[in-house]
């Protein structure tokens, strides 16, 4: 089974070594079993006590690489941008959404069921945050993801734009091959010009047709904006013959 994004980004976290002396206290704080920072607990205190113990950049990389590996978790960036820490009581999350601003990250907090979440949705935090802790790997996986989607949905632009002008061509072109019909099958097609009737019947024959290629046929050709002037005075006849119809 392929390992999911997040727990593959904290297995490498792991593997992080700490080079001074200040970064790797911090690192074993995490480690000493009577730290107990428990996902199901209130572990504020502990939280807010390592994180006191600070004492440089790296220290501060160390403390939020480990909260990560402890409370948090990250979406696959190829499906989604989402990464949030997840914890037990509104007050380690309201310490957490402030010492993430401390360093420079706003995060959003919100309630799901009993967990109090602190998260944020924005790509470019999310990335920002990765490099933050070390995982650099990670967040390149999420510049990529970025590129990818880009791509797609270029892709996908271009298809859509392609099919509604179709679709607009193909609607407008049923609409006056009904009016010509309409006026062909009630006789009142033979009471217009010649022109007319010869663009109505046209438009019927060839109903996939663009008023461009119905121009190209009539002799002598005729513009683009000349046949649809032409159309529009077919549907104006056959909206008359309706009513008359109709009263
Ligand atoms: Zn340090």
């Amino acid at each position: 089974m392929r390992e999911s994004f997040s727990s593959r980004l904290k297995q490498n976290a792991e593997l992080t070594e700490e080079k001074k002396k200040c970064c790797r206290f911090i690192r074993g704080m995490f480690s000493d079993p009577s730290a107990v920072l428990s996902k199901n607990t209130d572990s504020s205190g502990t939280i807010e006590s390592i994180y006191r113990k600070c004492r440089c950049d790296g220290c501060r990389q160390v403390f939020f690489r480990h909260m990560f590996i402890i409370f948090g978790s990250v979406t696959d960036p190829m499906k989604s941008y989402h990464l949030e820490f997840a914890f037990s009581t509104e007050k380690e999350a309201e310490m957490m959404v402030s010492m993430l601003s401390e360093n420079g990250f706003t995060f959003s907090r919100s309630r799901r069921g009993n967990r109090h979440t602190v998260y944020v949705k924005n790509s470019g935090t999310i990335e920002d945050f990765l490099v933050f802790i070390g995982a650099q790997s990670s967040a390149f996986e999420v510049m990529n993801s970025k590129i990818v989607h880009e791509i797609r949905n270029d892709a996908n632009r271009q298809v859509n734009c392609d099919t509604a002008n179709i679709e607009k061509q193909l609607e407008a072109a049923r609409v006056y091959v009904e009016a010509a019909r309409f006026l062909d099958e009630t006789g009142k097609l033979d009471s217009l010009s010649e022109d007319l009737r010869k663009t109505a019947r046209l438009r019927i024959d060839n109903e996939q047709m663009s008023l461009a290629e119905l121009g190209r046929m009539m002799i002598p050709e005729v513009s683009k904006s000349g046949i649809k002037h032409r159309l529009r005075k077919i549907l104006a006849a056959a909206e008359e013959a309706r009513k008359e119809i109709h009263n």
